[in-house]
């Protein structure tokens, strides 16, 4: 860890989520803030990359589009050649019809698969309109207003949400479809972009579903699960592990434990 960065005092009770995003945005930002895709190729981007790795996904993504060229000749494309074209992201039997599908959804709602209309709308409005479509859930329906449109949208992944649990910013029982709610109404809209990508690339780096580097936490003086997680890393010794919500974990419990979005394959 850096010796120029702010670590919050240890006698505090918590860490405010204002403050772990300002301190894990010094760690590890600052982000590109252009937009990666396009919105309805963020929607299949979406679909592409439940289930699979980032690197899965976008191989998937750039064979599908080098194969059919445009979203729109996917939409008229057949299942089978679309399931050939993206089966590197895994589940390729399943997203291929649901790919058909909301495209063809997409363009019989909107005309078009131009989706810039929905920075237009209220947020909440412009999430109930993708989210309307198959396997969008509400993970979806944020990366694809934050990241393709710019929106205040929260988009909760597996790693905000372990390590919103173990800062205490949510409680132990809430989903993470719930916590999609909480944290929006908690974070300022202008940090929710901050706040998604120091809070992702926190729980990638160090605040890992096992093992978590808690020596190497910028916000570790506000955590409340470190010390469970030090004293059961020094009683189990170098081989323990431990669960996404700060428990040991059994061994056939998977590294990440946030369950699929309701609408996922
Ligand atoms: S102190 Fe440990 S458990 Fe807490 S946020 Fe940091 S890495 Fe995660």
């Amino acid at each position: 860890m850096s010796p120029d960065l702010h670590v919050i005092d240890r006698s505090e009770p918590g860490v405010s989520i204002a403050d772990a995003i300002r301190l894990l945005s010094e760690r590890y930002g600052p982000f590109d803030r252009a937009p990666r895709l396009e919105p309805a190729h963020e929607v299949v981007f979406t679909i592409l990359s439940q289930h699979t790795s980032d690197t899965n996904s976008s191989r998937a993504f750039r064979r599908l589009m080098d194969r059919f060229g445009t979203l729109e000749a996917v939409a008229q494309g057949d299942v089978a050649e679309i399931e050939d074209a993206i089966i590197p992201g895994g589940l390729a039997r399943v997203k291929a019809p649901r790919i058909k599908q909301v495209l063809s959804q997409m363009l019989e709602l909107n005309g078009s698969l131009d989706l810039s209309f929905l920075r237009e709308m209220p947020l909440d409005e412009a999430k109930a309109w993708l989210r309307q479509l198959p396997g969008i859930g509400p993970k979806s329906a944020g990366i694809v207003l934050c990241f393709a449109l710019g929106m205040p949208a929260m988009a909760i992944d597996t790693h905000i949400y372990r390590v919103c649990k173990r800062l205490d910013l949510i409680g132990p029982k809430v989903t993470a479809d719930k916590a999609h709610d909480i944290l929006e109404a908690a974070v300022e809209p202008e940090q929710v972009f901050l706040f998604h990508l120091s809070f992702i690339t926190h729980g990638r780096r160090v605040c890992r579903a096992q093992r978590p580097h808690c020596g190497e936490c910028v916000v570790a003086g506000g955590c409340p699960s470190r010390d469970q997680f030090v004293a059961r890393e020094g009683a189990a010794g170098p081989a323990a592990s431990f669960g996404a919500n700060g428990h040991a974990a059994s061994p056939s419990q998977p590294p990440h434990s946030l369950p699929a979005e309701g609408h996922a394959p």
